[in-house]
């Protein structure tokens, strides 16, 4: 494969890849391709911009449009939200969640009502700027309603009487809040996800490949901790056993006497729960420190 990339730099390929303009998803996007050590000339303003040290080109576009542009080959890659993906049927692939831009897409009413369960939802009035999933998820549990499709500000509709209920998407419930409604009934969940183009030659599958691999080694990293702790000589076993790590973990002795450094990597999921269990052995002075990238 690596000599495949090399063919590509040489053939001249470059991966296109679309990312929103200016939102939600525009500053994480460009973050982990940048943590992936890709350079871009500066971008501000710009359509597009190309990294300068690997066969990449940025495009920025609207969310909306990112997938269309995907499947039609104008870019060869796209980051989006699964949300957008799944209102309107395209071809592209799904490559890879980013685990970032974590939403979910909820009915919220307002805040008095009583309705709780999905059923109440027959013959009522619900706005959306979702309607497709919003149509699926109601035909799934037999109940029709009214879905009106409008492309913003979807909270406001109650409140002026154009809807008895709202499918939008919600992270913190704030904006709900705020609007006096509340959120009910969750439907799906959704994330950043990197979509390809059903057609994507030799070439260019050989730099995804690398781009794939970077991102990998960032996500893992993102994922993990590295720990140090110090402990007495008596508590290693007992502790390497709670840190199972990435290899048996390195120990190094103190100058003080008795005493060694114990460092490993944990999961960032786990590591609150270890570190109570660390301590409870005997652990001293325990560092958790970020990781930049890790190669498995
Ligand atoms: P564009 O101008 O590009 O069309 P937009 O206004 O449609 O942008 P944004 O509000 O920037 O879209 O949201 C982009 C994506 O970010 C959404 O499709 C969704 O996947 C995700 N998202 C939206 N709201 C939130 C939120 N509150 N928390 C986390 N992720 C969110
Ligand atoms: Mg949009």
């Amino acid at each position: 494969m690596r000599q495949a990339f090399f063919y590509a730099q040489k053939m001249m390929e470059t991966l296109k890849i679309a990312i929103q303009k200016s939102g939600r998803l525009q500053e994480k996007s460009l973050n982990l391709l940048q943590e992936c050590g890709f350079h871009f000339l500066n971008g501000k303003n710009q359509l597009k911009t190309q990294a300068t040290n690997f066969p990449l080109e940025l495009l920025f576009l609207r969310d909306d449009d990112i997938p269309e542009y995907v499947q039609d080959g104008v870019a060869d890659l796209g980051i989006v939200g699964e949300n957008i993906l799944e209102e309107k049927s395209y071809k592209t692939k799904l490559v890879k969640k980013l685990g970032f831009a974590r939403c979910r897409l909820s009915i919220a009413v307002p805040r008095e009502s009583d309705l709780i369960s999905p059923q109440q939802l027959n013959g009522k009035r619900i706005a959306t700027s979702y309607p497709t999933i919003l149509q699926n998820y109601l035909n799934s549990m037999n109940i029709s309603a009214e879905i009106h499709s409008i492309s913003g500000s979807v909270e406001i509709a109650p409140g002026i009487g154009l809807a008895d209920a709202i499918f939008d998407i919600v992270s913190t419930g704030s904006t709900l809040l705020s609007n006096g409604l509340k959120e009910t009934i969750q439907v799906m969940k959704s994330e950043a996800v990197l979509i390809k183009t059903p057609q994507l030659n030799d070439a260019k599958e050989a730099i995804l490949d690398q781009l794939l691999f970077r991102l990998s080694s960032v996500q893992n990293a993102n994922n993990n901790k590295y720990i140090l702790l110090n402990a007495p000589n008596e508590k290693i076993d007992e502790i390497a056993q709670i840190l199972p790590g990435m290899n048996s973990p390195t120990v190094l002795p103190l100058l003080q006497k008795g005493w060694s450094s114990i460092h490993s990597v944990v999961t960032e999921n786990d590591f609150w729960e270890k570190i109570n269990a660390l301590k409870e052995a005997g652990a001293r002075g325990i560092l958790i420190v970020p990781i930049e990238k890790m190669i498995l």
